[in-house]
C-alpha cells in the first residue's frame, strides 16, 4: 500500500467509495464522475503506479476476468462496452495506481478525443 495514493485508501476503507465488485486480487468502484451510464474502475490490490511499472502479467488475467464478470452483472456484455487505461501526461493520467475504465450504456465515439 502507498500513503498518498487515493486507491489504496479506496481498498482499505479509508475513503468511501461504492465498492461493487471485490476478490483476492481486485477491487472495483464507481468512478466519482462518471463518463456514461454504467462506469466502474477496476484496481489491482498491489499498488503499481503505472502500466510501465507492470512486472507480474498475472495481473492483466485478474484485472480482465473482473471486467468480464463486471460487465455481465451489470447488463452490458450484450450491447458492448469499452475499457480504458490511461498511462501518465499524455493520456491525461490522474490516478497513479493502474487501473481499468469500464464503461458502458451508451454508444461511444471512435476514434476517442
Ligand atoms: P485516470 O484519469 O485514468 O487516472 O482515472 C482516474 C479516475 O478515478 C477518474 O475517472 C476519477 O473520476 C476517478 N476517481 C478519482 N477519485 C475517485 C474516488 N474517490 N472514487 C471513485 N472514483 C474516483
Amino acid at each position: 500500500m502507498a500513503a498518498d495514493c487515493i486507491f489504496c485508501k479506496i481498498i482499505s476503507r479509508e475513503i468511501p467509495s461504492n465498492i461493487i465488485f471485490e476478490d483476492e486480487k481486485v477491487v472495483a468502484f464507481k468512478d466519482v464522475n462518471p463518463q456514461a451510464p454504467v462506469h466502474v474502475v477496476i484496481i489491482p490490490r498491489v499498488h503499481i503506479r503505472t502500466l510501465n511499472d507492470v512486472k507480474d502479467y498475472s495481473v492483466y488475467a485478474d484485472l480482465f476476468k473482473a471486467i468480464q464478470h463486471i460487465a455481465a452483472e451489470m447488463k452490458i456484455d450484450r450491447n458492448g462496452y469499452r475499457v480504458i487505461a490511461n498511462c501518465n501526461r499524455d493520456a491525461l493520467q490522474s490516478v497513479f495506481h493502474i487501473h481499468f475504465h469500464l464503461l458502458g450504456g451508451r454508444v461511444f465515439g471512435w476514434p476517442p478525443g
